[in-house]
Order: structure tokens, then sequence, then C-alpha cells
């Protein structure tokens, strides 16, 4: 492949991403056209078969209606004093890809069901565009009470709830968990860096690979950012597809 022709087919996948999150429906015909290996980045290789057709998963220690009973009406922490509905998570209860965000939004709160705001419907975009739906995954989020304005959830509050979010993922198996944005990375990976140094690379949390990439309501607001959310899109595809091989 000359240089040329590699300089069109990166153009080529990032304006078929860009066509894809803003809604235009370009992604899938624009995609199918680009070669399987690319020198220098990493491909988007097609899946070799179905999800669907991939062995059952071993059974499960506890199922999630187990976890979402404990927690019940969940006092644990003082998110509870506002919330109007508790978002304990949504998805494929035998999902490959976890996508885990830090809490509730208005909407959600609203709804009881996380990512149905603005962002929620980026990500469903960005969901679609490595060819899965929200059908796919398991959304969920680091606390599952709305912090007040948003802010973000304090280390008391997320102590509380997070033994529920790591039954959930063990209940799961999730084979690549997505942590969107700082606040839930930094959770999750114990850091205190930024997104921007830790997205990009794969970590390992609870027997998944974890890929941190950026927040999609932090995308609405620096859409230059895309580019690289397109990086970890493609690197979590990747991920995707070697265990389905
Ligand atoms: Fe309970 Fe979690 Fe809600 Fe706190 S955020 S009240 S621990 S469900």
């Amino acid at each position: 492949m000359t240089e040329k022709e590699w300089l069109t087919e990166q153009i080529r996948e990032r304006l078929s991403f860009y066509h894809s999150i803003t809604g235009l429906g370009f992604a899938r015909e624009a995609r199918t056209e680009v070669a399987p290996t690319a020198p220098a980045v990493v491909a988007v290789p097609r899946p070799d078969a179905p999800l669907s057709e991939k062995p059952a998963k071993p059974a499960k220690d506890e199922t999630l209606e187990v976890i979402r009973a404990d927690l019940g009406d969940c006092t644990r922490c003082v998110l509870h004093e506002k919330r109007t509905h508790l978002v304990f998570g949504v998805g494929n209860l035998n999902a490959d890809l976890m996508f885990i965000g830090e809490g509730p939004g208005f909407e959600e709160d609203r709804q009881g069901i996380p990512f149905v705001g603005p962002a929620g419907q980026l990500l469903t975009k960005i969901i679609n565009a490595i060819d899965l739906s929200r059908d796919d995954v398991y959304i969920a989020n680091v606390v599952k009470c709305r912090p007040p304005g948003n802010r973000d959830p304090e280390p008391e509050e997320v102590a509380e709830c997070r033994p529920f979010l790591d039954r959930q993922i063990d209940s799961i198996r999730p084979k690549v968990i997505c942590a969107l944005g700082r606040v839930a990375a930094q959770n999750l990976l114990k850091t205190e860096e930024g997104i921007t140094r830790i997205r990009g690379r794969i970590y390992s949390y609870r027997g998944a690979k974890l890929v941190p990439t950026f927040h999609p309501a932090y995308l609405l607001r620096n859409a230059e950012k895309k580019r690289e959310c397109w990086e970890d899109m493609k690197l979590i595809r990747r991920l995707l597809n070697e265990h389905s091989s």
C-alpha cells in the first residue's frame, strides 16, 4: 500500500466515524471498502462470525436480579435523598462489551435508564459505529443515583455503590469494559491521571480488558476529541474480534 493510499483510508475511516456519530448514516457503507490491514494503526477487521454464534459462557455465580434485589430501595449513601429513580443498568445480560459511566444525569434520573439523554444518544451512535447495538452491550454507572447538579460522586458514595457494580461485572463477565470519562476511569483504575493520559490503552479489571475513553457528554462539548474516541473504539472492536475468532 502506498503512503497516499494509506492516507486516503485514514481519512475515509475518520469521516465515516464522524458521519456515523453525527447521525448521517454513512459509516457502514464506507467502512466496508476499507482494507482489513493498514500499517501503523489499529485496523478494524469485520467480525468473523455473529456474536450470537459464540459458545455460551459458564454459569453465573449470581444473577443481576439477585443483585438488584440486594440493592432494594438503597439508602447506603446520601445520593438516595434527591434521586427520582435508582439507575441500575440496562442491556444484554451476557454482553461481551460493557460501558461504565460515572453516574446518572437529569434525564437518566427521570427515566431510571442509563445514558438516555443527549450524551446517551451519542453513545448509541458510537456503539452502532462498531457494528453493535445497545441490545448487544450492557451499560451501567459507577454510582446508581444522580449526584446533585451532576457533581462528581464523593469517594464515600463510590465506596458504598461500587460493590454492586463489581457484582454486576462478575455476573455479566464482559470481555471488554469501556470506561466512559475521567470519573469512571479514575475510579475503576484507582488512578488520579487525567483521561487524556490514560485513554487509548488496555488495562485489566475483574477479568476483562478495560479501555478508557472520553465521556460522550465531553465529546458533545469537544468535537475535536471524536478522532481519539474513534481510535479507542477501533481498539475495542479489535479486542472483541480477537475474543470471537
Ligand atoms: Fe445506594 Fe448507590 Fe444510590 Fe448510594 S448511589 S444510595 S449506594 S444505589
